[in-house]
């Protein structure tokens, strides 16, 4: 957790950004799920949508499939979802590695996961296998991980920075670092904000705050949808939004001068390169406010203007060990 030094710093860098930042809301969005079997009509028609208002969208793509009552294993590649390739091709999205197999791996209370708790040997191997058939299957360089249902812990944070991952995205809540655990070399951390429900009020509360040069990531599922292929099984959350409302949104934030979009891959690179990415949550006062003003600080947006990234004990890529350069292509 950042110090008191660091909050000094904070509040310098919010007053430089209050004088010297173009007071640009930056906005990412995520779609979760797509795999080599899932609802390629449902997800073309929304990656037309995003490329109907030139918003960037990162697809976090499960790299296998199982097929159900068989062993075997389908990998994503361009001849069984050409509009990811297509996507790729034009410009349009970003892809990120959205775990191995989306495989119940543990169970924690309520929190599922394929990562957080397995040993490290077996995250490395998930994580490997799961890149080299994305890149390989769409002859691209994946940089950014998303594991599912948001979950993983500290080895995976290693596994990924000696895999030379550039970011995460996953949910707010970062792992339990020992206190005095040595910082470890990993990627940034971009966690999602909210999803299609909470985006207004998640820009909303960034205009508020956009002299700390705010960022909204927003994540959004094909099942989400009204027009997806399968109903929600029994007690799965019904579908809250459709095609025409995704219209709607798209165009109601492009109408938004302050709002500018951008991939995640980008929003990385940007606090890679010396900026910040830091939630509320982070502060090190932030357990100290009571719960009763606790629940009204901005928990929708990540501040770009203070000095921490948001993974507490990782140091980005930094570490003069590791080869803080992208893979490229
Ligand atoms: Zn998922």
């Amino acid at each position: 957790m950042a110090g008191r030094s660091s909050l000094a710093r904070f509040a310098l860098h919010g007053l430089l950004a209050t004088f010297s930042s173009p007071l640009k809301i930056r906005l990412c969005f995520r779609l979760d799920d797509p795999h080599a079997c899932s609802d390629h009509s449902l997800e073309t028609a929304i990656f037309a949508l995003f490329a109907k208002y030139d918003v960037p969208l990162c697809a976090a793509v499960i790299p296998f499939y199982r097929i159900a009552g068989s062993e075997s294993l389908v990998g994503a590649c361009r001849d069984n979802m050409p509009h990811v390739a297509e996507g790729l091709r034009a410009g349009r999205i970003e892809l990120a590695q959205h775990g191995c197999l989306h495989l119940r791996a543990t169970t924690s209370g309520e929190q599922r996961s394929e990562f957080a708790g397995v040993d490290e040997a077996m995250q490395t191997k998930r994580t490997i296998e799961g890149r080299r058939q994305l890149e390989a299957g769409f002859s691209t360089v994946v940089n950014g991980f998303v594991p599912p249902w948001n979950s993983y812990d500290e080895t995976t944070t290693r596994v990924l920075g000696k895999a030379r991952f550039r970011f995460i995205s996953a949910g707010i809540k970062a792992p339990k670092y020992p206190r005095n655990a040595k910082p470890i070399s990993g990627p940034i951390a971009v966690p999602l904000t909210c999803n299609l429900k909470s985006l207004e009020s998640a820009i909303e509360q960034a205009l508020r705050f956009r002299r700390a040069s705010p960022a909204v990531v927003c994540v959004l599922h094909p099942d989400e949808f009204e027009e997806f292929r399968d109903p929600p099984a029994l007690g799965e959350q019904l579908p809250f939004m459709n095609l025409q409302g995704l219209e709607r949104k798209l165009a109601w934030f492009r109408s938004i001068p302050e709002v500018s979009t951008c991939s995640i891959g980008d929003l990385a690179e940007e606090a890679l390169a010396g900026g910040s990415l830091m939630h509320v949550t982070d502060a090190w006062w932030y357990c100290r406010v009571p719960q009763r003003f606790r629940q009204r600080l901005p928990h929708s947006i990540l501040f770009r203007s203070g000095p921490s990234s948001l993974l507490p004990g990782v140091i980005g890529l930094s570490d003069p060990s590791s080869d803080a350069t992208p893979r490229r292509a």
